[in-house]
């Protein structure tokens, strides 16, 4: 076929408007390309129909475009994909390697907590953990085990993360401390480094222990569900008690002691715990915490403290406003803290496109207790999911089955969608809680994802077109 007798039609991408500009998310390559007047001609043709390259040159030029720009605009649009004259574009979500070297390893110190937060995935009805007969408690030599795995692993990174996980993670804090030393110590041996954060509901927090974080620059996430009616809903003692009282202090204490590094809240949204703004308001504002992110909470749709539709809709509204005040905020070169966004922001920026919806079984593991290797932190001490032992190293063939049923193209269900270079079929744990099978793609809120996909793409649009420097801080940043 020669070049005049080339046929054109619209490549495969969602379009949206931002700052007065049209852009393109390009799917498969996840691209962004904002639409100069010329390229805007050109798919508005194209949205009526297909066309030669001769009848769109003259549909073109009929418009007032010189020829010459016409045709090296249609080149252009033709290289970046978001017009086909008949390929097949291979998705960008090319499988990793089965020896993909790992970069961070998810220590579980415990499966104990002090807390019985009643829609915890570790204890909960939806729980997939079978823990009986292992230990509650790692102990040193299984952690030595951990270390060693994951710098052998992990052969030619020259930086690795550890991030301790629970149960509640400073039940074992004992232990915590002495992995930090063994790990630094055998990083800076390989001359290589590796950095740390934990995850913790704050309960055990003293000053003593706020002081080893800050000095060795260990990143802290608090889960915290809000102010005290919304905390103590859900995340209580066994004895029904609510935690607020007992956290509050802590986190204040945490977060004006430990300077070396930012301090997140992880918020889990449940029935009646809808309220982001007011949450983030008090999370970020009252309680002085770097950043706040949002998860909804992973479960069967027939527990109580599961969302329903309109409590869906709720969080999207009000994770609407946020956005809106975050992208305000970028405007004056400021971070906000809505941490839903920033994430989304860096993926968006990195040109993510996934193959697999997060870095479970591939560049992350956790490890249990036991030393048994789960895909991530959720699936640690389930013999259903573990995909090795750090004795032993990891399954080659587990892994590879878990890999497989999650990569994107056995997931036919969202070979249409345009959100799927970020969503790629969404978290394996909650696919495994909600449909048995980790590899099912969550299309109980498509709708709500690709909602707030666009609305992460306007603000990406928005703040590309009006202060494109504040986006720079996003190349590095990891999801
Ligand atoms: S799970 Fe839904 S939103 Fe996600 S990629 Fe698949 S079809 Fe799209
Ligand atoms: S499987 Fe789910 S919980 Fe585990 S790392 Fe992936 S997104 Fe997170």
């Amino acid at each position: 076929m020669t070049a005049t007798e080339s046929i054109y039609r619209l490549g495969e991408f969602h379009s949206f408007d931002a700052a007065g500009t049209r852009f393109l998310y390009l799917v498969p390559s996840g691209g962004i390309f904002a639409l100069d007047e010329i390229a805007a001609a050109m798919i508005e043709r194209l949205e009526q129909g297909e066309a030669s390259r001769d009848r769109l040159l003259a549909d073109l030029t009929a418009r007032g475009f010189p020829s010459v720009e016409a045709s090296e605009a249609i080149d252009e649009m033709h290289r970046t994909r978001a017009l086909s004259n008949g390929e097949v574009f291979l998705d960008n979500a090319q499988s990793p390697p089965a020896d993909f070297p790992l970069q961070t390893l998810v220590l579980n110190l415990t499966n104990q907590c002090n807390l019985a937060c009643q829609y915890c995935y570790e204890f909960g009805d939806d729980k997939v953990a079978t823990p009986e007969g292992k230990p509650k408690f790692m102990d040193f030599e299984t952690a030595k085990g951990s270390v060693d795995f994951l710098l052998k692993q992990s052969a030619g990174r020259r930086h690795v993360h550890i991030t301790f996980f629970g149960g509640e993670t400073l039940m074992n804090f004992p232990l915590l401390k002495r992995v930090v030393g063994y790990a630094t110590e055998q990083a800076l041996a390989q001359q290589r480094s590796i950095d740390f954060s934990l995850t913790t509901n704050a309960t055990l927090l003293t000053p003593a222990i706020i002081e080893f974080l800050s000095d060795n620059r260990i990143g802290v996430t608090v889960s915290m569900d809000g102010p005290k009616d919304m905390q103590d809903k859900l995340r209580v003692f066994s004895n029904g008690r609510g935690s607020y009282d007992l956290v509050e202090p802590r986190v204040r204490a945490l977060i004006q002691n430990h300077r070396t590094r930012p301090i997140t809240a992880r918020v889990t949204l449940t029935s009646g715990v809808t309220d982001v703004a007011r949450i983030f308001r008090h999370l970020k504002n009252d309680l002085g915490f770097h950043e706040v992110g949002f998860a909804l909470v992973t479960t069967s749709p027939d527990r109580l403290y599961a969302i329903n539709e309109r409590g869906m809709d709720h969080v999207l509204e009000q994770f609407h406003v946020l956005a809106d005040e975050y992208l305000e905020s970028a405007l004056r070169g400021e971070m906000h803290g809505f941490s839903n966004v920033s994430d989304t922001l860096a993926e968006l920026h990195q040109g993510v496109s996934k193959s697999h919806p997060c870095g479970a079984g591939l560049g992350l593991v956790g490890v249990g207790p036991s030393g048994d290797i789960a895909p991530c932190h959720r699936f640690v001490d389930s013999d259903r999911h573990a995909i090795g032992h750090v004795s032993t190293g990891i399954d080659r063939d587990r892994q590879g089955d878990f890999l497989r049923r999650g990569n994107i193209n056995t997931k036919y269900d969202c070979h249409q969608c345009w959100a799927r270079p970020l969503c790629a079929g969404g978290c394996h744990h909650e696919a495994f809680v909600r449909y048995g099978d980790t590899g099912h793609p969550n299309l109980h809120y498509c709708d709500w994802i690709r909602d707030w996909t666009d609305k992460c793409l306007r603000i990406y649009g928005a703040i590309a077109a009006q202060n494109p420097e504040f986006l720079d801080r996003f190349t590095e940043r990891k999801s």
